[in-house]
């Protein structure tokens, strides 16, 4: 079952990025994900199987 990411979550990936920030903006879905980076904001584009390898948790955008 695919977990449901949507634009403007917040997700918590396991591994950090390289500026030792680990939570992460949604910006684009689709085949491919976009998320930035709330520390550094860098955009990284990444497969939905790596991003829910690597997501610990997610905090939804709830409108
Ligand atoms: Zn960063």
């Amino acid at each position: 079952m695919p977990m449901k990411i949507d634009v403007g979550d917040l997700v918590y990936t396991k591994k950090p990025h390289p500026c030792g920030n680990n939570e992460f903006l949604i910006t684009r879905t689709g085949m491919d994900f976009r998320m930035k980076c709330t520390k550094c904001g860098k955009e990284v584009w990444i497969t939905r199987v790596k991003l829910e390898k690597r997501i610990k948790k997610i905090e939804k955008n709830e409108k």
